[in-house]
């Protein structure tokens, strides 16, 4: 897959595209980079990819 992630920092909500404006939210996709699940957001409209810095655990890890 070749698309590049934007990483913006999250105010109060993040609902509206930064790159194009749509106003709807976002779809979302995980994506693992070594032990770490990022949890990514892409944009419906103009398909970007943005990082607000959230990560996933599994079950497993927290202990
Ligand atoms: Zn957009």
């Amino acid at each position: 897959m070749n698309y590049k992630i934007i990483n913006i920092t999250m105010e109060n909500e993040f609902k509206i595209c930064p790159s194009c404006g749509y106003k709807d939210g976002f779809h979302s996709m995980l994506k693992k980079e070594g032990n770490v699940t990022k949890w990514l957001f892409i944009c419906p409209s103009c398909h970007d990819v943005f990082d607000i810095g959230h990560t996933l655990k599994k079950a497993s890890q927290f202990k």
